[in-house]
């Protein structure tokens, strides 16, 4: 079950575990057209993905995902919570009080409660399968300069969720994370700034304009990481699969590029 399944990095990674083999991927998000996408691409793998409609905000709507997910496909071996928002690195020094508690609010309870709600909807099925979480990380859980002050802290916080459940949920459930890097996606901003239409894509079409290749990193130490979220999915199935990964706890996989070796 991926929450935010609908685009980017969510709708990659739902493609890729049904590559895979899984026999079925419950993908969650705010509205049911934007999961169709998911559905039409998964093509003649279609029937294996189950569409739901839900906000990650809500504790009512992650119990229905998770038991509609066991109803549907019978178990529930990998949860991936993804689901989340950017602030398009709004700095503090550009906000006033009022603005930068509206963007917390926000983006705090998409990115990190969402987090939160459904991995405690999801844990009593996943101790059944001895399962996993994977949650999308990213480079600002580790760097400064991947979002603003409210974002780096919320994907700081996420990567606290994965030390302590890892923790907490051991020896049945495995926790881990991906920190992806810059992936072309339709990432959007917080509604109450004003950035609710507001997309990461905007930035790649601008540097094509400039006549850049926007399908690479050229400031990352691997030049060529592609920013095409297909390309990132690998780790996901590594952390996913216990005959691969099945020592593997509490831990986070960088796969931005070399962001980490470039220095700040
Ligand atoms: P995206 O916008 O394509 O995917 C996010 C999905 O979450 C969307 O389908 C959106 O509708 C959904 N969503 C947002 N709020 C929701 C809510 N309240 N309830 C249910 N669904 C909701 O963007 P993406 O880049 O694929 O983002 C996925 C994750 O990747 C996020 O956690 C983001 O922080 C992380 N990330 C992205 C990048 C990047 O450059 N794109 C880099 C690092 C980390």
């Amino acid at each position: 079950m991926i929450t935010g399944g609908g685009s980017g990095i969510g709708q990659a990674v739902a493609l890729r575990f049904l590559e895979e083999g899984a026999a079925g991927v419950a993908v969650v998000g705010r509205t049911l057209d934007r999961l169709q996408r998911t559905v039409e691409a998964a093509g003649d793998r279609a029937d294996r993905i189950l569409p739901i409609a839900g906000d990650v905000r809500s504790a009512d709507d992650m119990r229905r995902a998770v038991s509609e997910t066991v109803r549907r496909f019978g178990r529930l071996d990998v949860l991936v919570p993804n689901a989340g928002i950017w602030d398009f690195n709004r700095s503090l020094t550009k906000t006033t009080p009022e603005e930068i508690a509206g963007i917390y609010d926000e983006l705090f309870d998409i990115n990190v409660k969402g987090y939160l709600l459904a991995c405690s909807a999801a844990w009593p099925e996943l101790v059944k399968t001895r399962g996993s979480i994977v949650m999308t990380l990213s480079n600002a859980a580790f760097y400064p300069a991947g979002g603003g002050p409210v974002y780096t802290a919320a994907k700081h916080a996420a990567r606290g969720l994965v030390t302590q459940l890892a923790y907490e949920l051991a020896p049945k459930v495995r926790v881990n994370g991906v920190a992806i890097g810059g992936l072309r996606t339709d990432l959007r901003g917080p509604s109450s700034a004003g950035m609710q239409e507001r997309s990461i894509e905007a930035g790649f079409r601008k540097r094509e304009a400039r006549g850049d290749d926007a399908r690479t990193n050229m400031w990352l130490p691997l030049h060529d990481a592609s920013v095409d979220p297909a390309d990132s999915t690998g780790p996901y199935v590594l952390l996913a699969s216990r005959s691969n990964a099945g020592v593997i706890t509490g831990a986070i996989v960088n796969a931005d590029g070399g962001i980490g070796v470039r220095g700040f």
